[in-house]
């Protein structure tokens, strides 16, 4: 992840807040990792326990690298969902059980003090692939992560770019079917409900609803999951195929609206469906050449992300340099 140019210029601490774990890590300038520190977040309990045990893992990462709090630029969090990073509020966060948590204020206090900044972790992870990973090479690009859900970041001219209050980029919440399947966000027909993780179990358990269908898959209701999902597609089971098929079509349909929206010069699209392989990247990738405007369509390349696991935690430790860089007037 080393470059040899000094991008954060200073120490500083990046946190990766999931509704599983809580990841941190202590960056030296170059963005090396000096030490890191992981706990369960335990989003059943209270906010206010859960910004302690952050704080927690915060100080042990300082530890693992024997630095003190008083080295350190600040701590750059990056938070699954919704996140105002002007107020440092997490507006709305469904996996963490969050609404309108002050998340900054909040850890500032249990840190001594200490500079927090907070944002949406997709954002973060944009941010990332834009300075450390595949985005480097790019001044227009889109970043897309599709797993248990699907979220993405923007960074325009060379910039992370936010939007009025931190939404921008939440490509997972494009509709592409206005009669389609209800929303986690209330929504009909949005990609996610056809293209993540948690959408094609629920699509494939709609299918095996029906007799005729449940009868010609080796599929069933019971324990499925996107792994189940993908195995079946590799052994020709066509109600997977069509799931699949579907779903890489859904984010296609999206990705080529964007791309007419925008003219990015790549999309860079990773997480844990994307990794499934080809069944699902074809259509996508199939998709969008069909739908996008030809000129804006054949130029924009589609490519994986460039950083792994701690792609979070590095973008987190990277929202400092990047609020440093916009208060003092630099474009990056
Ligand atoms: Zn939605």
């Amino acid at each position: 992840m080393s470059d040899d140019r000094d991008i954060a210029q200073t120490i500083s601490v990046g946190v990766d807040l999931g509704g599983t774990n809580i990841r941190a890590a202590v960056f030296d300038g170059g963005m090396e990792i000096l030490g890191r520190s992981e706990m369960p977040t335990r989003a059943q309990e209270a906010a206010d326990d859960v910004i302690r045990r952050i704080a927690s893992c915060v100080r042990e990462a300082l530890d693992r690298s024997s630095v003190a709090a008083g080295e350190i630029a600040g701590v750059g969090i990056g938070a699954a969902g919704l996140t105002d990073w002007k107020t440092g509020v997490v507006v709305l966060a469904s996996n963490l059980g969050w609404r309108n948590v002050p998340l900054r204020e909040r850890l500032e206090q249990e840190l001594d003090g200490l500079h927090v900044e907070v944002d949406k972790d997709t954002n973060a992870a944009a941010l990332a692939e834009a300075r450390l990973g595949a985005g480097r090479e790019f001044r227009h690009f889109l970043y897309v992560t599709a797993g248990t859900g699907i979220g993405g970041g923007l960074i325009l001219d060379g910039t992370l770019y936010r939007g009025a209050t931190g939404g921008a980029g939440d490509i997972g919440h494009v509709v592409v079917d206005p009669d389609g399947p209800l929303c986690g966000c209330g929504g009909h027909g949005c990609v996610e409900v056809f293209s993540s993780g948690v959408g094609m179990v629920n699509r494939a358990r709609e299918m095996l609803a029906d007799k005729a269908q449940a009868a010609s898959s080796t599929m069933t209701v019971e324990g499925l999951t996107t792994e189940t999902i993908f195995e079946s597609v590799k052994v020709g089971d066509a109600v997977a195929a069509q799931v699949v098929e579907t779903a890489g079509r859904a984010l296609g349909l999206a990705l080529a609206d964007y791309v007419n929206l925008n003219n990015p010069e790549a999309i860079v699209l990773g997480g844990g469906v994307v990794r499934a392989g080809r069944a699902y990247t074809d259509p996508v990738e199939r998709e969008l050449r069909r739908r996008a405007l030809p000129a804006l369509g054949e130029v924009v390349r589609l490519v994986p992300p460039g950083l792994g696991h701690d792609v979070g935690m590095a973008g987190a430790a990277l929202l400092l340099a990047e609020a440093k860089a916009n208060k003092n007037g630099v474009s990056t």
